[in-house]
Order: C-alpha cells, then sequence, then structure tokens
C-alpha cells in the first residue's frame, strides 16, 4: 500500500476492512466482464479490492459514504480519481454516472444495508447483468437457496426471479479488522437471458412479500387481503405454505391472481 496511515473503522458505516489480499484478488475475479464496460464497487474503503479491479480491462467506478475513505481513495488512487463517487448508494441516482449504460455491482459491501442493497439492484436490474460480491454468510446463502429450505424467503425469490444465484464461498472473520460477528460469503449474480417474467412484475413482488409475512400459514390464509374469489381459492396451489413454491411456480400463482382480478 502505499501510504501506511490507516482509517479507524467506522461502526455505524458498518466498517470491517478486509486484510487478506488473496481474497480481494479473489473476488474481483468473480467478475466475468461480459455484457459490460463499467464496474460498480460499493463501499470501497480502503481499496484494497479496488486495486484488483482497476488491473482489469473495464471502467471502474466505486461508490463510497465516508469522506475519510474517498479523501484516503483520492490521495492513493489518482487515476481512479475522476470516478469516486461519495454518496449514499441506497440515495444516489446513478444513471447520473451511467446515463441508462449496463454496468456491473461488487464489494465487501456495508453489511448494515445489506437487503437494501439487493432491492436497489432488483430495481436497476434492467441495467445491471452481474452483481457479485461479500454478504454476512447467512444472507449470501438465503439469496441462493431453493424453495424447502427454512431460509428460502423473499430475497431468495425475488433475486432468483431475474438472476441465476451461485454461492460461491466462505470467508472467516478473521481476515477482517476489526472482525464481524459472523461469517462471510461471496456470491455472484447472473442474470437470466430472458429476465422479463409472464406475470405483472409489481403484483410478484407483493405476493412474494405478503405471502412470506406470514411464513407458516397456507397461501390461503395469507394472501387474504388480495380478496380472491371462492374458486380461485378452492385450488390446490392455496394448501401449500410460501416456503414450498418454486419462483416459477409464484410466477404461475401471480398469473391466477391477475386474472381473478380481471
Ligand atoms: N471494501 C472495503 C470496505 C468494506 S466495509 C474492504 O473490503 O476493506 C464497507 C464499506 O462500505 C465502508 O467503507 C463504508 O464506509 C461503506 N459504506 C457504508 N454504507 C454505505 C452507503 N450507504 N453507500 C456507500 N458506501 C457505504
Amino acid at each position: 500500500m502505499a501510504n501506511k496511515y490507516q482509517i479507524k473503522a467506522k461502526k455505524h458505516l458498518g466498517q470491517h476492512f478486509l486484510k487478506d489480499e488473496s481474497i480481494a484478488k479473489k473476488i474481483a475475479d468473480t467478475l466475468s466482464l461480459k455484457g459490460y464496460k463499467n464496474v460498480l464497487e460499493i463501499g470501497p474503503g480502503m481499496g484494497v479490492l479496488t486495486k484488483y479491479l482497476l488491473k482489469k480491462e473495464i471502467t471502474t467506478y466505486v461508490i463510497e459514504i465516508d469522506t475519510e475513505s474517498v479523501e484516503y481513495l483520492q490521495a492513493n488512487y489518482l487515476t481512479l480519481s475522476p470516478r469516486i463517487i461519495e454518496k449514499d448508494f441506497l440515495k444516489y441516482n446513478l444513471n447520473e454516472v451511467f446515463n441508462n449504460e449496463p454496468f456491473a455491482i461488487i464489494g465487501n459491501f456495508p453489511y448494515n444495508i445489506s437487503t437494501q442493497i439487493v432491492f436497489k439492484t432488483l430495481e436497476m436490474r434492467d441495467q445491471i447483468p452481474e452483481f457479485s460480491g461479500m454478504f454476512q454468510k447467512e444472507v449470501a446463502q438465503r439469496i441462493c437457496k431453493k424453495e424447502g429450505s427454512k431460509v428460502y424467503g423473499i430475497l431468495s425469490v425475488l433475486v432468483q426471479a431475474f438472476y441465476d444465484a451461485e454461492y460461491l464461498f466462505t470467508v472467516p472473520p478473521e481476515v477482517f479488522n476489526p472482525p464481524p460477528k459472523v461469517e462471510s460469503g461471496i456470491l455472484r449474480l447472473t442474470r437470466k437471458n430472458n429476465f422479463t417474467l409472464s406475470c405483472d412484475d409489481k403484483l410478484f413482488f407483493k405476493v412474494v412479500k405478503t405471502a412470506f409475512q406470514q411464513r407458516r400459514k397456507t397461501l390461503r390464509n395469507s394472501l387474504k387481503t388480495f380478496n380472491l374469489s371462492d374458486s380461485l381459492r378452492a385450488n390446490v396451489i392455496f394448501d401449500k405454505r410460501p416456503e414450498q413454491l418454486s419462483v416459477q411456480e409464484f410466477i404461475n400463482l401471480t398469473t391466477l391472481i391477475e386474472n381473478d382480478a380481471n
């Protein structure tokens, strides 16, 4: 590192700096570099992952909320300087930079906003062909799990409707400064060739969220608020609980509900 200066980690920003260079490189190498010319790293901190991205045939942007980290990056990564965005990833309109162009997302993400990062990615899925990086292990696993698993939930279904999700590898707390309380997991999401749903997207999100809010109940009970017709409610699919439904079955269910309303 060009500079010995270290940033003292700020807990409220979810700062756990990766110390292990080989893991940083391994994360950078999860990108396929196919289908986009730009990559956005969320939360670069002191740039441990960024420096491996800068070696690739791709244009790297970083978005970082912490002024101290931004100053550090500006001083140590001169070529990156014009592409450092000092903003909150969750609030910033990324099209001010990407102008509707596709970009990949990568990061050793701030774990305190994991779910919100995934939801923002889903909202911008038309522009995001690939997403990879590190979450707390439990979140990374949940996103990749299939139906029938106890941890299969809203994130699993919504992500897998649009992306193929792979859990890649686990890393222990000791490789971070300070170490987090939990293990971490690296995953990669690759957008499906056809990522247009055959049902209404908004209704699909609503059905999935409502069904899992009461995950132990049958769909007949949990989806009461949709005011479905008696004949639809008699369908055997409503005997099931949400964790028994595959992504495709959730899509089929949404179509049934959509047609019922007509
Ligand atoms: N990638 C670095 C740092 C990981 S810690 C490493 O591996 O060492 C998470 C980073 O996300 C911190 O630098 C933190 O300041 C940043 N961060 C937290 N919330 C953010 C937000 N809303 N938008 C952008 N960056 C954020």
